[in-house]
């Protein structure tokens, strides 16, 4: 099939490896004169690294493989200690923090670099009888059998396909990469709730990536000084961001602050067109959970297109509200516990404190599994396995 793909993020680049991987024709257009991941870290949780695993990208070195990650208040007392090794053990991969560019540039390895065109800006789509057309600013167009809106928060995709803006939650995060400071764990993470906010500092190899949530609304006014208003928050709820906040500057908080989106889940679409990653789903940040997202949606996807393939008259726009479907249940419920007030409040939190930390762990690699359609990944993981064997033979 000849597969057009809107937006070359991390959901665009994956799924267009995935379906270059199975055979397709893909071009992936992006509006950016260059394909370049701007932001912090993003973890990668277990079922993030296994669909990376299945589209072939190595991750061997790349950030920072996390075991703890300790969640406290403001005042200094332990909620929880999640164990992110027994999770990896149960899931079968590791938890790694990875700075952005690197995720994409490991994507980028081995891709066919013919296959992106830049400085293409997409303004529209047109569905037709056998496929449908993208329309670009400058007047030219592109014609496929599908098209893939992977084209982002502010998707112009979905607007196409119907489908409800995203809504702000009223929070924002102030956020980056800075290097990470001496006496730091590198493989433990921090979560710090307080009343009014909270704060991550989880390493990412030789870097750490620092978040500061804070309230916003849409007539919010950015503070001449942004680093005066955090530290003004955030000194003294712990001796590493009191170290973290001294060495950062405005310069550092000069794309921030990044407010929280969320978006209705789509109903089913029509047509050879459909949408993956933020585009789909955007979710606020809470579960560190919209790249791996991004990533279920292309193996799933990448599965219901070569089963099309396999069919003898193949239903393209069948195969592609399966996908839709099969997305939708999962997909809703990461996005309704990340927008959860749970992390924007000590008090709702310290019941959880009497939880034991063995329960807290169990309890998320248990909702992890449960959103991550994991036959349908030991399915692929196996066919991935006995291919690589008759190739090897
Ligand atoms: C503050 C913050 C923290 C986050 N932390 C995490 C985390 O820890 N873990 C995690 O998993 N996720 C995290 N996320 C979410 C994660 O960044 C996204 O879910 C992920 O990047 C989705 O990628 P995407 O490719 O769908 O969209 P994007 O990365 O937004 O890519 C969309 C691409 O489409 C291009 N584009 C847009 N419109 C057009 C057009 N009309 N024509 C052509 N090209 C177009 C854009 O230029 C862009 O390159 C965070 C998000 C935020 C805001």
């Amino acid at each position: 099939m000849r597969i057009l793909v809107i937006g070359a993020g991390v959901g665009g680049i994956s799924i267009a490896r995935g379906l270059l991987r199975d055979g397709h024709d893909v071009t992936v257009f992006e509006r950016r004169p260059d394909v370049q991941a701007g932001g912090g870290a993003v973890t990668i949780w277990s079922n993030g690294a296994t669909v990376l695993r299945q589209l072939g990208v190595d991750m061997d070195g790349a950030g920072q493989a996390l075991s703890t990650v300790r969640v406290m208040t403001s005042a200094g007392h332990g909620l929880a200690t999640l164990d992110l090794s027994a999770i990896a053990n149960r899931m079968g991969e590791q938890v790694r923090q990875v700075p952005r560019r690197i995720l994409l540039e490991r994507l980028l390895e081995g891709f066919p670099a013919e296959c992106i065109l830049c400085n293409a800006h997409a303004v529209g789509v047109v569905r037709e009888c056998d496929g449908a057309r993208i329309e670009f600013a400058d007047g030219s167009h592109a014609d496929g059998d599908l098209v893939i809106g992977a084209d982002g928060l502010h998707s112009m995709v979905r607007g196409v396909v119907g489908a409800d803006r995203a809504v702000p939650t009223g929070w924002c995060s102030w956020q980056g990469l800075t290097a990470l400071p001496d006496g730091i764990d590198r493989h433990v993470a921090f979560v710090v709730i307080g009343e009014h906010g909270n704060l991550g500092l989880w390493p990412a190899g030789s870097e750490v990536q620092w978040w500061f949530d804070l309230p916003w609304s849409p007539d919010f006014v950015r503070p001449e000084r942004p680093i005066d208003m955090l530290r003004s928050n955030f000194t003294g709820w712990t001796e590493p961001t009191d170290r973290v906040l001294a060495m950062l500057t405005d310069d550092d908080l000069a794309h921030s602050p990044y407010p929280h989106f969320r978006h209705p889940i789509p109903p089913s679409g029509h047509g050879a067109l459909t949408l993956v990653g933020d585009a789909a789903h955007t979710m606020p940040p809470t579960l560190a959970q919209g790249t791996n997202q991004a990533l279920l949606d292309t193996m799933v996807l990448c599965k219901a297109l070569s089963d099309v393939r396999r069919e003898a008259h193949g239903d393209l726009t069948g195969a592609l509200r399966r996908y839709e479907k099969t997305r939708r249940r999962r997909a809703a419920a990461v996005s309704r516990v990340a927008s959860l007030q749970v992390s924007h409040g000590e008090a709702v939190l310290r019941p959880a404190a009497m939880l034991s930390d063995r329960f807290m762990t169990w309890a998320l690699s248990t909702f992890l599994r449960s959103v991550s359609h994991r036959r349908m990944a030991d399915d692929i993981n196996r066919d991935l396995a006995a291919s690589t064997t008759c190739r090897q033979r």
